[in-house]
């Protein structure tokens, strides 16, 4: 049997705080097949992130000058702050079987949406808005400030949720690790991206 596999551009988004970060680390580890997105962003770096692992921070001039010249795929204002997938090899890399994934907002989900309709997109939906609130201060990355209005947009967030094809509730981080890893297990083998052709005899 010969086969022949095209990758995926798996979509993840939710509110701040409800658990997309764990997740995600936690797929890249089991799945090397995975290439995680590099967003840019002109928000300042958390003490607990490296440049270049989790974002590529740059100033405002930076980010105009990418966004001139077309290097984004797309990009968004967040929380005050500005966010640009880089567009690169993406298309390229999923036809030579290539999977990548990016963790952006609704807004820059609904635009990917529309121009990778195959993209597999994932909202991870908090078990509660105090469950929010408890795990962004538990996080203790963000000042009070910075949480207030991330929780303040959260609730916008959560009505886009049905322009998702699938939705997760991270209650239980086990249990909701595994419905990822079922979702991507499906993804993979759908006849648009998996090729199997067995010899006649
Ligand atoms: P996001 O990337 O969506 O902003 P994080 O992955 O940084 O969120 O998670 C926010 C906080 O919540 C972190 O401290 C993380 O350890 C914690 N967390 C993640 N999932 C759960 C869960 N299922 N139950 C309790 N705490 C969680
Ligand atoms: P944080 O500042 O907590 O890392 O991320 C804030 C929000 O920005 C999250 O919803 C995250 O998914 C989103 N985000 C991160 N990178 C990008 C990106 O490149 N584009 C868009 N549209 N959103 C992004």
């Amino acid at each position: 049997m010969t086969e022949r596999r095209e990758g995926m551009l798996i979509v993840i988004s939710g509110p701040s705080g409800t658990g997309k970060g764990t997740l995600v680390k936690k797929l890249l580890d089991v799945d090397p097949s995975i290439q995680f997105s590099i967003s840019y962003t002109t928000r300042k770096r958390r003490d607990n992130e490296l440049d270049g692992v989790d974002y590529r921070f740059i100033s405002e001039e930076e980010y105009d000058e990418l966004l001139e010249s077309g290097a984004f795929l797309e990009h968004a204002t967040v929380h005050g702050h500005r966010y640009g997938t880089p567009a690169g090899p993406i298309d390229e890399g999923i036809k030579q079987g290539r999977s990548y994934l990016l963790d952006i907002d609704p807004q820059g989900a609904m635009n990917v949406m529309k121009t990778r309709p195959d993209c597999v997109s994932i909202f991870i939906l908090p078990p509660s808005y105090e469950a929010l609130r408890v795990r962004l201060h538990t996080r203790n990355t963000d000042d009070p400030q910075e949480i207030a209005r991330r929780l303040a947009n959260a609730k916008g967030e959560v009505k886009q949720m049905h322009h998702y094809r699938y939705v997760i509730v991270n209650d239980n981080l086990d249990l909701a690790f595994e419905q990822l890893m079922h979702i991507i297990g499906a993804e993979r083998q759908r006849t648009t991206r998996y090729f199997p052709h067995i010899e006649e005899q």
